[in-house]
């Protein structure tokens, strides 16, 4: 059997990561991520696999973001028994983001009177396939099989998985990365993204393969600016934020922020039982911090913690907020208004001139987020019309993700070994884009895969 690759989701989309990588007569499948975006993402999340599930021998999951998880569940549903892998701290965020992913399923089935895809109990069962690996330890799937996890810099415990295999008959070793998705470095929590050398064929993330973001200095003084343009204003600012990362980033830097006198102490919100829950990880996961933040750490500063900060589990507290006086920030899920709390902040300050509602992550076509982003002027929030009075404003230098001249620059490092590079997990536009400044600027063929089409890794 010819090694090869066939990518199941994440082409031409940014979620619904799902790669089938066969070789030595093993199935190996990289991230089982969900389908997002409308109603047409959830007949896709419902369709079977195209693959029998109970063939895949390893699941490797790069990070715990839904895109790259959601269908885990599925897969053990349809059948797989084989072996999960990730670093400890994607296994942790996996449970709780799982256990979110499936409460918000169950209530959308219960609206529309069907059944959910998946039942709790494959939640169960997939963590009993799930082993733990430290990155940079060599693991085998076969002798003709090697691989180990380098860290993608993306979020806490994110990582590219470097596969090496032997073709038995050509008797030489070839090397595969999935960056899984890759971080904006330098993070403000986390370590570097780390070089990948000596690899024939890379699988990478294009979320922002057509567009770079702005740098670090001038997203933080933005940040500084907009808060104290709410204050001076006398409104609310409501943040929409991912739970897992983008949440612990603004809290890092709001808190450096009251620290350091660059902002007034008003009260602050954490309105997200999930978002609270992914913060008390962070806050054991300090080994996976970089040098900068153990540092501060090590002085004595709690980093996710400064006056006026209140973490809102119950309801009540969350319905309290309102009576608190403006000014004062409200940070929530989901991160593009699909759901959860933000929703209901969003209600009730969309329409007030005072406020400014801030989005510091990508926004899906078709999402809540994306509409007022470009501008709508009249939204409809649980079946009620709502004029757009608020300042719209949003800061992308917040993404996890890396953008295009860093990407161009990834690949630049590797180029030397690289003999293909699949761009996946953005829309048609931006992978298309990047893949042409691949093949442009390093000269390494690249391509945008079709869905459901293997390639063959030649030798
Ligand atoms: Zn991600």
């Amino acid at each position: 059997m010819m090694p090869s690759l066939t990518f199941w989701g994440g082409v031409g989309s940014v979620t619904g990561a799902n790669f089938l990588f066969q070789c030595d007569k093993k199935n190996i499948l990289v991230d089982c991520g969900l389908i997002q975006g409308g109603d047409y993402a959830e007949q896709e999340n419902e369709k079977p696999f195209s693959y029998d599930p109970s063939l895949v021998d390893v699941l490797f999951v790069t990070h715990a973001h839904i895109d790259h998880i959601g269908r885990v569940p599925k897969l053990v549903k349809e059948g797989f028994r084989g072996v999960i892998y990730s670093t400890l701290e994607t296994r942790e965020l996996a449970k709780v983001m799982l256990a979110d992913a499936f409460r918000i399923l169950r209530a959308e089935a219960l609206k529309k009177g069907k059944k959910t895809f998946y039942d709790e109990s494959d939640i169960n069962d997939a963590f009993g396939l799930w082993r733990d690996i430290p990155y940079h330890t060599d693991e085998s799937i076969s002798d003709n099989i090697k691989f180990k996890l380098l860290d993608a810099g993306h979020i806490l415990g994110s990582s590219m998985v470097e596969i090496t295999f032997r073709h038995v008959r050509e008797n030489g070793w070839k090397k595969i990365v999935f960056c899984g998705d890759l971080g904006n470095s330098p993070s403000l929590l986390l370590r570097e993204t780390e070089k990948v050398t000596g690899a024939n064929y890379m699988v990478m993330d294009s979320v922002y393969g057509d567009r770079n973001h702005e740098p670090p200095e001038e997203r933080k003084t933005r940040l500084i600016d907009i808060i104290n343009d709410t204050v001076e204003r006398g409104g609310a600012l409501i943040i929409p934020a991912f739970s897992l990362e983008r949440t612990q980033d603004i809290l890092y830097e709001i808190n450096n922020m009251v620290e350091g006198g660059q902002i007034k102490s008003i009260p602050v919100f954490l309105d997200s039982p999930l978002a609270i829950k992914v913060t008390e990880i962070y806050k054991k996961s300090i080994a996976n911090f970089n040098g900068k933040v153990n540092n501060e750490i090590k002085a004595g500063d709690d980093i996710f913690d400064f006056p006026k900060l209140k973490f809102t589990m119950r309801r009540d507290d969350s319905v309290a907020i309102d009576d608190v006086p403006n000014p004062k920030i409200v940070i929530a899920g989901s991160g593009m208004s699909a759901g959860g709390r933000v929703i209901y902040h969003e209600q009730r300050h969309l329409s007030d001139p005072k406020s400014t509602i801030l989005l510091v992550g990508y926004q899906v076509a078709g999402s809540f987020g994306r509409k007022i982003l470009e501008g709508e002027k009249k939204v409809l929030i649980n079946g009620k019309e709502i004029d757009v009075r608020a300042k719209i404003v949003s800061i992308n230098g917040y993404s996890a993700h890396m953008d295009s001249d860093h990407l161009l620059e990834f690949v630049g490092e590797a180029a030397e070994s690289l003999e293909k590079v699949f761009v996946v997990m953005g829309e048609p536009k931006s992978s298309l884009f990047l893949a042409q400044r691949i093949r442009d600027y390093i000269g390494v063929n690249a391509i945008f895969p079709e869905r459901g089409k293997p390639y063959i890794l030649n030798y």
